[in-house]
């Protein structure tokens, strides 16, 4: 993220947004912490530039974000779906289609400003602000924050940091950089407080989600040496899932990749985790899905005992490739 290319993106977003009156904010459906605390900064640095933002997303905010500053002014339904806007700016979805039906809003040729970290984005927007490096969504909107001197109180501060210690699963994935930590300390002393939000965001799951996770601990199954782990579970409606329970398998000694099969609407919706050298990108690209290299996700039109032998000896070959 170098600094003039930062100039150069916070610029051109500054006059994009200029010239539009109301904006479309949206993210990727399956909303993480990135993604809603990506939504909600957006829009807030769109009213700071003067210019009216709408919040839109495909499906529910999960019940640990609404805490989130602003979280009540997302709409969440189609039947309130705004009709008149003039641009849309998507933060943190990777592809067009991660957006959901939320796509089907947007008018032929409306401008489509497109803001994310995602290395696999294949700058579908008018105005792409693409930075792979970047640990979250949110440390993206930070530099562009700093760079145009908006002021950044302690609402802002508090969204923008829970993107970072999300994405990062706690500052512990291997995008956790000295920037993202520089991030992280600038926001503390604007505001955001890094105890309250890692209660809110780690420490208030559900009962239900957390017998969520004994329900997919016992069928976790470890293969290939020891390396390899999966465990599924059936998604009920309305029953939300801890943030971190795709990655429950990587605290297994040994296991370099996992995967999470959860039945849905009789589709298979699947999480893959790695360590280290070990990417799963590009298997969720096979799938149909995408992600980053230790991160990704897919959902396929196949029952989970089919899919799960495939996603097994995808893995099984992308961990011998990566360990000989
Ligand atoms: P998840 O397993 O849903 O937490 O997602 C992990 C990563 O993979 C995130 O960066 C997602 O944006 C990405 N991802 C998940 N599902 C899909 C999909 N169907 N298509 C593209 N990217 C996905
Ligand atoms: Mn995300
Ligand atoms: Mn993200």
């Amino acid at each position: 993220m170098k600094p003039e290319m930062i100039r150069t993106q916070a610029e051109k977003f500054l006059e994009s947004v200029k010239q539009q009156q109301r904006i479309l904010v949206t993210t990727h459906v399956s909303p993480d912490g990135d993604a809603i605390a990506s939504l909600l900064a957006a829009a807030k640095m769109i009213h700071l530039m003067g210019s009216q933002a709408i919040c839109f997303l495909d499906g529910g905010i999960p019940s640990h974000l609404v805490f989130l500053p602003g979280s009540g002014e997302i709409i969440t339904s189609f039947d309130n779906a705004p009709e008149n806007f003039d641009a849309v700016l998507a933060v943190d979805a990777a592809t067009l289609e991660r957006i959901g039906d939320t796509a089907k809003l947007i008018q032929p040729g409306q401008p489509i400003i497109n803001i994310d970290h995602h290395a696999d984005n294949p700058e579908y927007g008018h105005l792409n602000i693409i930075f792979p490096e970047a640990a979250s969504t949110t440390e993206i909107l930070f530099q562009i924050a700093v760079t145009l001197n908006l002021p950044i109180d302690k609402d802002l501060a508090t969204l923008l940091y829970t993107g970072l210690v999300t994405d990062t699963g706690g500052f512990r994935y291997s995008n956790t950089s000295a920037r993202a930590f520089q991030a992280a300390c600038d926001l503390t002393q604007r505001g955001a407080n890094p105890n309250q939000i890692a209660e809110a965001v780690f420490a208030s799951n559900t009962e239900s989600s957390i017998r969520m996770l004994t329900n997919a601990l016992s069928n976790l199954d470890i293969c290939h040496h020891g390396q390899i782990a999966t465990m599924s579970v059936d998604t009920v409606e309305g029953r939300e899932e801890p943030e971190d329970l795709a990655e429950y398998p990587l605290r297994v000694r040994g296991v370099v990749a996992c995967a999470l099969f959860r039945k849905k609407d009789g589709k298979t919706r699947v999480s893959l985790r790695s360590r280290g050298a070990v990417s799963v990108s590009d298997i969720a690209h096979t799938f149909g899905g995408g992600g980053h290299p230790n991160a990704a996700g897919f959902t396929v039109a196949e029952e989970i005992d089919t899919v799960r032998p495939r996603v097994i000896e995808a893995l099984r070959q992308e961990v011998e490739k990566s360990t000989f």
